[in-house]
């Protein structure tokens, strides 16, 4: 009988960095578990390049110093010369993640449950096969939650004529003002005739691709990009809400990615931050580690049921943008704001709902 060192479940960007982060390094034979074909996936991950980031600054895809928030009617401008907006693709992250010292087995299979069996765990997959491993990995997540609010997006990959996109400057948030509704629209120009344009919901109902589809060809049409031609699309949904799973009383077992809490639900970037916990349990003898700082994680809290009981079409986005510098900015949106730029922040806020949630 095997007995891997570890088992992951789940190759999604948090199972690929344990193997990368952890076990690259050594000789350890680790199994892995996808019920999709990750090599199937592609998207984008956007993230400010924190200090934790640098080490992957050469699979950055791209980088921007200047982005924008706004709506029809104003436009504020963000710039910040050591921390940058970045992207990195899935299969580079994929890519980079499995190039490692150790022995990696990729099994296409889903699993159906593990429980603990002496000092190591028994796996069984879907067709009912049994593997063995020392540690897990667990990244399995529940996206969506009656009544929750969810940030769910699709996108289009476009190539247009010459000179359409100015490459140096992303549209981070173009809030379109919908009924009723928090819809913006979030651009990376990869170069003056390329670009992502997608459409991103708050809410907590999703949609057909059509709608996002729709709203697309409109902002294309409003800035006039007639012409175009599709060369893929990426579509998600991030739950708004705690997405983490109580921690197993098992050392051995963890909670990874978004299932280890590592999505900041006000704003659904998770991407960095679930490196950053791969990167905390390195060096944790714990099998769960802190992300997110306390203060962040209750501003968070009330800001998302701010949300959830205001028809909020971007104003309060917009305000918050305006009265922060693009680097206090991307410090509250990475979850490493200091005490003046909460207290920004808090003042940007409208007062009275507020305070109302602050008491609830
Ligand atoms: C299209 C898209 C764009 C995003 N963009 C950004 C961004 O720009 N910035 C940012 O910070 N965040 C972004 N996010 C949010 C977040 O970073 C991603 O959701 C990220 O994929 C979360 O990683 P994860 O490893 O926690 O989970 P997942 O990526 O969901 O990986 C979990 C994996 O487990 C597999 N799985 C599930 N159940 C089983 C089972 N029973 N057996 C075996 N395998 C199983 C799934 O197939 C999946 O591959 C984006 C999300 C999406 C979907």
């Amino acid at each position: 009988m095997k007995i891997y060192k570890a088992a992951i479940i789940g190759l999604g960007p948090s199972g690929l960095a344990v193997n990368k982060i952890l076990y690259g390094d050594s000789s350890n034979e680790v199994i892995a578990f996808d019920n999709e074909d990750i090599n199937k996936r592609d998207n984008y991950f956007g993230f400010w390049l924190t200090d934790w980031m640098k080490p992957f600054e050469n699979i950055i895809e791209k980088k921007w110093y200047r982005w924008t928030i706004g709506n029809k009617n104003i436009n504020i401008i963000h710039n910040s010369i050591d921390k940058p907006y970045c992207v990195i693709s899935f299969k580079k992250w994929k890519n980079f993640c499995l190039e490692t010292k150790n022995k990696l087995e990729i099994k296409n299979k889903k699993v159906a449950k593990y429980f603990p069996i002496k000092n190591f765990f028994k796996v069984i997959t879907d067709d009912n096969t049994e593997y063995y491993a020392e540690k897990i990995y667990d990244s399995r997540s529940t996206k969506e939650k009656k009544g929750e609010l969810l940030q769910h997006f699709y996108g289009i990959n476009i190539t247009v004529p010459d000179n359409t996109f100015n490459k140096n400057e992303l549209t981070l948030m173009y809030f379109t003002g919908e009924k009723n509704l928090l819809h913006f629209m979030y651009i990376l120009p990869f170069s003056h005739n390329k670009a992502l344009v997608e459409s991103t919901v708050f809410s907590k109902d999703i949609f057909n691709n059509s709608w996002y589809r729709e709203k697309i060809y409109k902002y294309l049409n409003e800035k006039n990009i007639i012409e175009f031609k599709e060369t893929g699309e990426e579509k998600g949904i991030i739950p708004m809400f705690m997405a983490a799973e109580k921690n197993s009383s098992s050392p051995n077992v963890f909670n990874i990615g978004i299932r280890g809490g590592a999505c900041k639900p006000s704003t659904g970037y998770a991407f960095s931050f679930l490196i950053k916990q791969i990167q905390l349990l390195k060096y944790s003898k714990k099998n769960s580690v802190n992300i997110h700082k306390f203060l962040e994680r209750k501003m968070d809290k009330i800001f998302i049921n701010f949300l959830k009981n205001n028809n909020e079409d971007g104003q309060s986005f917009i305000k918050l943008a305006s009265n922060l510098n693009g680097n206090e900015f991307q410090s509250f949106m990475m979850g490493d704001s200091n005490l003046l730029t909460k207290f920004k922040i808090i003042k940007s806020m409208p007062k009275i709902p507020f305070i109302k949630e602050l008491f609830k």
